[in-house]
C-alpha cells in the first residue's frame, strides 16, 4: 500500500525535519507552505519523487485545491502532518486583533481544515494517521503568548476529540507538544535542537 504523506509547514523547521525522516522511511511526500519556492527547495533536497505545493492553511479553498493536487499527483493521502504555524508574541493588552485572528486561523483553524479534507479519503479507506503539532505553551501557558497558547491548547482539545470520533474508522489522531527548538544548518544537514523547558 502506498505511503503518501502531506506535511503542511514542511518547508522549514519541525515540518521539514519530519519530512526528511519520512522520506528516509520511504514515504511519498507533499511539502506544503505558502512560499512555493522554499517548499520546492525543501522537497528537492529530499531526493526522490516528492511534490511541493503552495497553500495557506487558513483558507478553505486553498486546502481543498491542495488535496486535489496531491491526489492527482501522488495518490490518496493517508498520512497528514500539521506543522504549519506562526507566532505573534506580545502581551495581550498590546496584541492587535488582526494578530489574534491570524494566529488562531493558522494554528488552530488551519489544522481543522486540513483534517476535515484529509478525513474524507481516510474514512473511505478505513485507515490513516494524523499528527498535529501543538506546543508545550498550549499546555502550560507563557507570558506574552496567551493567544498562541490558546490556539495550541485548542489543537490539543480538537485532536483528542477527533481521535475519539474517527478511531472506529481505524484512523489515528495524535498531538505532539514540543518545547522550544533551535534550527540551524551544519555543512551537510539541517539540524533541530531541543532547548529544553521554556516555562514554569
Ligand atoms: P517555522 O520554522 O517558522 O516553519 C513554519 C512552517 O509553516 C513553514 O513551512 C511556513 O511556510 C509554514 N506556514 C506558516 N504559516 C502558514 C500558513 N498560513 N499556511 C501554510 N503554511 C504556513 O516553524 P517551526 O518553528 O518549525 O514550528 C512548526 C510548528 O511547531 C508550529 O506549529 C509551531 O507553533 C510549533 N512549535 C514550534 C516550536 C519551536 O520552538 N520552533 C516549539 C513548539 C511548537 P510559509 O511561511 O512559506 O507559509
Amino acid at each position: 500500500m502506498d505511503k503518501v504523506c502531506a506535511v503542511f509547514g514542511g518547508s522549514r523547521g519541525i515540518g521539514r525535519a519530519v519530512a526528511q525522516l519520512m522520506a528516509q522511511k520511504g514515504y511519498r511526500l507533499a511539502i506544503i507552505a505558502r512560499n512555493l519556492e522554499v517548499a520546492k527547495a525543501a522537497a528537492g533536497e529530499l531526493g526522490g519523487d516528492h511534490l511541493a505545493l503552495s497553500c495557506d492553511v487558513a483558507k478553505e479553498r486553498d486546502v481543498q485545491n491542495t488535496f486535489e493536487e496531491m491526489e492527482k499527483n501522488l495518490g490518496r493521502v493517508n498520512f497528514l502532518v500539521n506543522a504549519a504555524g506562526i507566532n505573534r508574541d506580545s502581551l495581550l493588552v498590546r496584541t492587535k486583533t488582526e494578530d489574534m485572528i491570524s494566529q488562531l486561523h493558522t494554528n488552530l483553524l488551519g489544522s481543522m481544515l486540513t483534517c476535515k479534507v484529509a478525513l474524507k479519503t481516510m474514512i473511505q479507506q478505513q485507515r490513516g494517521s494524523i499528527v498535529n503539532v501543538g506546543s508545550i505553551i498550549g499546555l502550560k501557558g507563557n507570558s506574552g503568548q496567551s493567544v498562541y497558547s490558546a490556539g495550541k491548547g485548542g489543537v490539543v482539545g480538537f485532536s483528542r476529540a477527533l481521535a475519539k470520533e474517527v478511531a472506529r474508522k481505524k484512523i489515528r489522531v495524535n498531538v505532539v507538544a514540543p518545547g522550544p527548538i533551535e534550527q540551524r544548518w551544519t555543512k551537510s544537514s539541517y539540524v533541530l535542537t531541543s532547548l529544553g523547558q521554556c516555562c514554569e
